[in-house]
């Protein structure tokens, strides 16, 4: 049962830390009646996070508002994903005097292909939950989360999972030891929706089986495994939109980076490698390259959305 949700002109602000994803597998089926693809694909968060805080409004306004070196891109009207998160929660679990003032610190890359927007989403759920003072449990946040986006469900928990359907129904893996990442990212993104339909007119790829294979070496901790195993059944639709990626991806093995693969429907190209010595020398040589605008160094599996330390504090 729900407490009256509620807040007090003293109700201190809600901080939330959520993390970016890679696809380390993402097996794609063909597009069925309602215009989505079945998926088989296994996510990792990564340690590149937002951070999205809720300060406490009484007139049911919600705004948003955006920092770091992307905010020019990200909306700041009801169309933003936190946004739109906050109206979700409220419309189901609060009632309407209730707003939020959310304030998002943008790290992960926009438009990037590691659902940066469901990140803030399933932060603004989870800030706002607890600054209405809404009792909700992790079955309601995982539904608002679904119908909010694939990827949002994924956001909240975290970890490294199996997402079956939309991406939504998650399985966690059992993982063994740490991942080193580094990110290419690209100045200009590439719409999620066009990667698809590009998918569909290659042909389709391998479909949405389980990757079995990969699940245990995830559980051994075989990074070997892992690496020869990672796959992303969007790659050839995201180079066909942009050649130029594919030069990204051979100059990263050729610094020394174990595998590399298009990070969901891309333009970041995600490279596993051996340890943070080589991923500094393989991010050096990525900074050369002409069509990549940032490298970002990160390790994985990462936590879901967590509160940070404080927000609870009277
Ligand atoms: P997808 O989950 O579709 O693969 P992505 O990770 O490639 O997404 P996002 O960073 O989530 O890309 O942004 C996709 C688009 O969503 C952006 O171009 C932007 O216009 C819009 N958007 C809405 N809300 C947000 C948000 N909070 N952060 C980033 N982009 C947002």
């Amino acid at each position: 049962m729900a407490s009256t949700p509620r807040t007090t002109p003293r109700t201190p602000p809600v901080t939330v830390r959520a993390s970016a994803k890679v696809n380390l597998a993402l097996g794609v089926g063909p597009r069925s009646e309602d215009g989505f693809h079945p998926l088989a694909t296994v996510f990792e968060a990564v340690g590149i996070h937002d951070v999205i805080t809720a300060g406490p409004r009484d007139d049911g306004a919600i705004t948003v508002t955006v920092e770091g070196a992307q905010a020019d891109l990200v909306p700041t009207d009801e169309t933003n994903l936190a946004c739109r998160a906050a109206e979700l929660m409220r419309s189901r679990w609060a009632g309407p005097h209730l707003g939020a003032d959310i304030h998002i610190v943008k790290s992960i890359p926009v438009a990037g292909g590691m659902a940066g927007g469901s990140a803030d989403a399933a932060g603004a759920l989870l800030a706002c939950s607890v600054l209405w003072d809404i009792d909700t449990g992790p079955g309601d946040l995982h539904d608002l989360a679904a119908e909010l986006g694939s990827d949002v469900p994924f956001a909240l928990i975290g970890g490294v999972a199996l997402g079956r359907g939309r991406g939504d129904r998650l399985v966690p893996v059992i993982f063994r030891g740490t991942h080193h990442w580094v990110f290419a990212t690209a100045e200009e993104g590439l719409s999620t929706p066009g990667v698809y339909r590009r998918f569909d007119e290659l042909g389709g790829g391998a479909g949405d089986l389980v990757p079995t294979a990969l699940i245990a070496a995830l559980t051994r901790g075989d990074i070997d495994a892992v690496a020869g195993g990672l796959g992303n059944d969007l790659q050839d639709a995201a180079l066909d939109l942009r050649p130029e990626l594919a030069g990204v991806l051979e100059a990263g093995i050729e610094a020394g980076a174990m595998a590399g693969l298009i990070s969901g429907s891309g333009p970041t190209v995600a490279f596993l490698v051996g340890g943070e010595a080589i991923g500094r020398s393989v991010a050096k040589s990525l900074r050369g390259l002409p069509r990549v605008s940032a490298v970002k160094l990160a390790r994985g599996p990462a936590q879901g959305a967590q509160l940070m330390a404080g927000t609870l504090e009277a």
